[in-house]
């Protein structure tokens, strides 16, 4: 068992640091959703001979070439999507943080990326089902104990979303620095999670409450962003070592503009709130990546909550979200122009050893 342990564990160091070589922490994959309208063209081209370039056709006829570590076309299933991002993923049950975004305009299938539909499931659920796989393949040489939180972050209001009784008035959560110097969400619901019933049941749960209150559901679900997190309690029974780590899988509010004319009252100070927190999170990863002084976590909630799983040897990956129609171009190549940002930047080295 040792043995086995041994070279497995030796095995994943030199995997590990043999991509953080040549990639660093940060990756950006990039995926279009099919055309929905009948009629509108695709402003989208993609290479054949080539799994991570894109080329957008500008209205001026101009073209535009973009570049990320993977890009998926309208074919892409599921299942591809979470081939690339598995090796991510899985690194939670070795010590790492971790944090996956899905960043775009709405409608471009942010959700459908990370929740997916009870037919086609999406990242999150894959990702758990393959943390139990590994936990039980891993059994006899480390033993994990794995629980979820799901909470959502609306006008820079924190929301349990496991918290079923809508009839309570909620909670007020606010972020609190922990002994350790980590950020933690006191009163938070953490759930302990044995499998994946337990985890289907909980998206469940949340995504109740989640549209408890609102009018109209998924206009308010793409004015909020909603993160999944899964904390991961790892011993190893070979040197006793204990490790705990979090894997946040997010689901950002949309990054889409609002019109002049639309932003009045409450619309505008949510998107006002939106705007200000999709920056944050831009300037927080480039100030990571230049290795700046100050890095500015606390300019919204969300970087604030995450501060402990950005930068450093944490692992991040955004899904740039597009659509291919040419309706959307305006918000398309703002959003590959976020993305570039957001790539352009290199990972620190890696300074945790699996
Ligand atoms: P967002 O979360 O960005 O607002 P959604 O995930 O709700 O977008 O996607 C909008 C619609 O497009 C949904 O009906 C979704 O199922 C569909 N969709 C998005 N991406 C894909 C895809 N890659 N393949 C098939 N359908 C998709």
């Amino acid at each position: 068992l040792k043995r086995k342990y041994l070279d497995e564990s030796s095995e994943r160091r030199r995997l590990y640091n043999e991509v953080i070589e040549l990639k660093g922490n940060i990756r950006v994959f990039c995926r279009c959703r099919p055309l929905n309208e009948s009629g509108s063209a695709s402003v989208i081209n993609f290479d054949s001979s080539s799994d991570n370039e894109l080329q957008v056709i500008c209205t001026d006829s101009s073209k535009k070439q973009y570049k990320f570590d993977h890009v998926f076309g309208p074919e892409d299933n599921q299942e591809a999507v979470f081939q690339q991002t598995k090796p991510i993923v899985t690194s939670v049950l070795d010590g790492y943080n971790v944090c996956i975004f899905a960043y775009g305009q709405t409608g471009t299938g942010k959700t459908f990326t990370m929740e997916g539909t009870p037919e086609q499931r999406g990242v999150n659920y894959r990702t758990l089902e393959e943390l139990f796989r590994i936990t039980e393949e891993r059994h006899g040489t480390m033993k994990y104990e794995l629980s979820v939180s799901m909470l959502e972050v609306y006008n820079e209001k924190i929301r349990d979303l496991l918290v079923e009784n809508s009839t309570q008035p909620t909670k007020k959560l606010e972020i609190k620095q922990a002994a350790d110097g980590t950020q933690e969400v006191p009163g938070l619901v953490e759930a302990r999670v044995y499998g994946t019933e337990d985890v289907w049941e909980m998206l469940k749960t949340g995504n109740r409450v989640r549209s408890v209150g609102s009018t109209c559901a998924n206009e308010l679900s793409s004015r909020s962003h909603c993160l999944l997190r899964v904390t991961v309690m790892g011993e190893n029974l070979i040197n006793g070592q204990r490790t705990r780590s979090h894997l946040w899988l997010v689901d950002l509010a949309g990054s889409e503009r609002v019109g002049k004319t639309e932003a009045e009252g409450e619309r505008l100070k949510e998107s006002q709130f939106i705007n200000k927190s999709l920056s944050a999170l831009g300037d927080v990863i480039s100030a990571l990546a230049s290795k700046s002084g100050h890095i500015p976590y606390r300019n919204s909630k969300l970087t604030h909550m995450l501060q402990s799983s950005l930068g450093g040897d944490c692992k991040t990956l955004m899904f740039v979200q597009v659509s291919p129609s040419a309706t959307d171009l305006g918000e398309t190549l703002c959003s590959l122009n976020f993305a570039t940002r957001v790539r352009g930047i290199e990972g620190g080295p890696a300074r945790k050893q699996v």
